[in-house]
């Protein structure tokens, strides 16, 4: 019986991919097996954020590390970082930014309802350049001199989210803001794999990367890290860590605060709200170890298989044919197509049948419109192979 059946809660079978009204993916029995561990025994967490700190620093290439409930919540965190700074004043009064630089530079075309996380700290967000390539009417999207001309002194950062599409290239954005001296935070929630990206965003000049746990990466679903610069990582420790403390009995670990550098000891900041326990905090680390020693190659493989698997099973369609797509370069995750031949609405309505099935099975609707039912391999299990074949003969018949 299952846990949620406990709870009067249906399990579903997620062919969508990791999204987080779906419940995100799932997480190997070693990293599950870590969280029961981590659950066992107390740490001071500031340790433990060191560790995670020099654990990121080896996996991405970065001075240092942190971790929190999600990408999202990193996003805050870096963004108050880049706004506060070291100084507890102004931790404390956020997201009251009056006196502060609180202008965040964001191309228009990248914004998206994650940016929201920005707002939260405080920030303003200042748009530049018109992306007329996305309304059919022209070719350009934001140049790399209109992100220089918006620079003033009230700017705290440029926000960069990183995208196949993203215009300006990023190493073109992050030297404008070496040459300012402004952060650049860069969104890469979900950009793995391929496994490379885990260091090349840094390596391409950003100060702060935020990163998804619960995404490709297999950690918990409420697990997200950032990675970046030292003091900036400080800055986020800082607004993040519980500092129910007595001034005279804090020594936190020097590696990831430097308690030399404050003129006094910050209060609970505004990612005091973005808590992550031990148990997410181990549960990523061993996950990320996991991730790294598996491999694109491999992994690809391994999802690659299980459309193999599924495909295999299923029956010649009079109403739709099956594909597999996938890049050669075993960065991308291989996706198993089923083009319907039917009625315009033929894919939408069986992808609906299938979510009224038992179990409901979801899978990615964003090709509805061209009758295409995707099935992403990233959240199944192996046994899900034939539920979703099964799914997929019923609604195709
Ligand atoms: C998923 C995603 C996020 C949020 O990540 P969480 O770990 O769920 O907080 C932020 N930005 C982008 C681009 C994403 O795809």
């Amino acid at each position: 019986m299952s846990v949620y059946s406990k709870f009067g809660v249906d399990t579903i079978v997620n062919a969508k991919g990791t999204a987080t009204r779906l419940s995100g993916g799932i997480m190997r029995p070693e990293v599950a097996q870590a969280m029961i561990e981590a659950s066992r025994a107390c740490v001071e967490i500031a340790d433990l954020q060191a560790a995670a700190s020099r654990e990121i620093a080896k996996a991405t290439g970065a001075e240092a590390g942190y971790v929190a409930s999600g990408a999202s919540a990193c996003l805050l965190l870096g963004t108050a970082a880049c706004i506060a700074g070291l100084d507890p004043g102004r931790m404390a009064r956020l997201p009251d930014t009056r006196g502060m630089k609180n202008e965040v530079i964001m191309v228009r075309s990248q914004r998206n309802f994650y940016d929201h996380a920005i707002r939260a700290a405080g920030a303003t967000i200042v748009e530049v350049g018109l992306p007329d390539r996305f309304a059919g009417a022209g070719v350009r999207d934001a140049e790399a001199w209109e992100i220089e001309d918006a620079i003033t002194e009230k700017t705290a950062a440029i926000f960069y989210v990183m995208d196949a599409l993203s215009q300006p290239p990023l190493p073109v954005v992050t030297a404008i803001a070496k040459r300012h001296k402004i952060p650049v935070l860069v969104d890469a929630a979900a950009l793995l794999p391929p496994q490379s990206n885990l260091k090349r965003f840094i390596a391409e000049g950003a100060d702060l990367v935020a990163f998804s746990g619960g995404k490709a990466i297999g950690g918990p679903q409420a697990s997200g890290f950032l990675c970046g610069r030292r003091d900036l990582i400080m800055s986020a420790a800082l607004q993040h860590l519980d500092l129910d403390i007595y001034e005279d009995m804090w020594s936190p670990p020097k590696s990831l605060i430097d308690k030399s550098k404050l003129k006094g000891t910050p209060q609970h900041g505004i990612g005091r709200s973005c808590k992550a326990g031990k148990e997410e905090i181990i549960g990523l680390l061993t996950a990320l170890r996991l991730f790294i020693a598996e491999g694109d190659k491999v992994r690809h493989q391994r999802w690659l298989s299980l459309l193999e698997t599924l495909a295999g099973s299923l029956p010649v369609f009079k109403a739709a044919e099956i594909t597999i797509i996938h890049a050669d370069d075993a960065s991308a995750v291989p996706l198993l197509i089923a083009s319907l031949k039917g009625k315009p609405d033929a894919a939408a309505a069986a992808m609906k049948k299938l979510i009224a099935g038992k179990p409901a099975i979801h899978t990615d609707p964003s090709l509805r419109h061209e009758n295409r039912i995707i099935v992403n391999p990233l959240c199944l299990r192996p046994d899900d192979a034939g539920i979703v074949a099964a799914g997929l003969k019923r609604v195709l018949k």
